[in-house]
């Protein structure tokens, strides 16, 4: 782990923007050393994981739920997740909002966006998106709050792409805000920025940064990524 790093990043960022701590694949005891400095917001990318890691870890942890989510797996976190970040479709979103139901929760969500060039990332595309918000159905989950949206720049050195594709998403938050969350103040969040763009994301108006290696250290992965 790197405390000074960690240390550092919270000083660097502006108070608007809300540090989430990556600990994918890291084990509790990296998660406790960060709690005792008072860290309290955690971000996780696999549903039984953020689950075992829940239920050991004190409760005033706030658990982001950052990756791929299947609809089968909503059940492990939808009792006490704080924010899941990647909603990248309107089945997906229903079944949240059926299951927080379940544990008389709403659970706020972030719509996942595609900005990259990759082909791989998950995410809307924006009138994907917009036929979601549109229709009739949606305005009847009552037990899902949209907070804002998501997105994962393309990983390239070319700082200036990464600032246009962030610069992007801040489009679609605004143009999202006005057209269907005007009189919404909980529609605030644009959750972009990681260990290597965290910067050119705070600079084109990110208020979640979700930090990992630069952290915890880098990560070992036995597992496919997409569970
Ligand atoms: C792993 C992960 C991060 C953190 O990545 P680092 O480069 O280690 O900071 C951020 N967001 C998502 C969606 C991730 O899966």
């Amino acid at each position: 782990m790197n405390i000074e790093k960690y240390k550092k990043i919270l000083q660097e960022i502006p108070e608007n923007v809300t540090l989430i701590a990556v600990s994918k694949t890291k084990p509790a005891s990296d998660i406790e050393t960060l709690y005792q400095l008072g860290q309290r917001v955690f971000g996780e990318n696999k549903a039984q994981e953020l689950k075992e890691k829940y239920e050991i870890l004190p409760k005033d942890i706030q658990w982001h739920f950052i990756g791929h989510l299947q609809t089968n797996k909503i059940k492990y976190i939808a009792p006490f997740v704080s924010m899941i970040h990647s909603i990248d479709s309107f089945k997906l979103l229903q079944e949240i909002n059926r299951i927080a139901k379940n544990h008389n929760r709403v659970i706020p969500c972030l719509l996942q966006f595609h900005i990259a060039e990759e082909e791989s990332k998950f995410g809307f595309d924006f009138h994907e998106c917009e036929a979601m918000l549109q229709d009739p159905q949606f305005a009847t989950l009552k037990n899902i709050q949209i907070a804002g949206v998501m997105g994962m720049a393309t990983f390239t050195d070319n700082q200036e792409q990464v600032r246009q594709e962030f610069h992007h998403l801040k489009d679609i938050f605004q143009q999202l805000k006005s057209n269907y969350f005007s009189d919404n103040k909980e529609f605030k969040e644009i959750s972009m920025g990681m260990t290597d763009d965290y910067p050119i994301a705070i600079a084109e108006g990110s208020t979640l940064i979700r930090i990992g290696s630069a952290i915890f250290g880098e990560r070992q992965y036995n597992l496919p990524i997409n569970d």
